[in-house]
């Protein structure tokens, strides 16, 4: 891991500890069945590390629109957002992932 990596994955330990525990939600998000299938949106509202990048992905870009426009929501899973998007390098611009040491050409 390169060193700034390693400031990267101090900074998103950083933001979990800032947002606080994200395993207890009770309010289910809400979104459009032809959208997201019942278990997708089950998964979105529960513990934000079992969410899948591929449901937290389509989920971010329908916010609003066919998914429920909940800011709590929205608060709910961005650190998980954002560690999604630095660990992998999805939805990253290339710079950003070349910092975290993430080969773009294997998304
Ligand atoms: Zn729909």
């Amino acid at each position: 891991m390169t060193a700034e990596a390693l400031k990267i994955a101090a900074a998103l330990n950083e933001i979990d500890r800032a947002f606080g525990p994200r395993t207890g939600r009770t309010v289910p998000v809400d979104g459009c069945r032809h959208c997201f299938t019942e278990d997708e949106l089950a998964e979105l509202s529960g513990p934000v590390a079992r969410i899948s990048d591929g449901n937290l992905h389509h989920a971010m870009f329908s916010w609003g629109g066919t998914l429920d426009e909940s800011v709590d929501w929205l608060r709910w899973v961005t650190p998980g957002l954002l560690r999604s998007m630095m660990e992998s390098g999805a939805l990253l611009d290339d710079c950003a992932a070349l910092a975290v040491g993430t080969d773009s050409t294997q998304q």
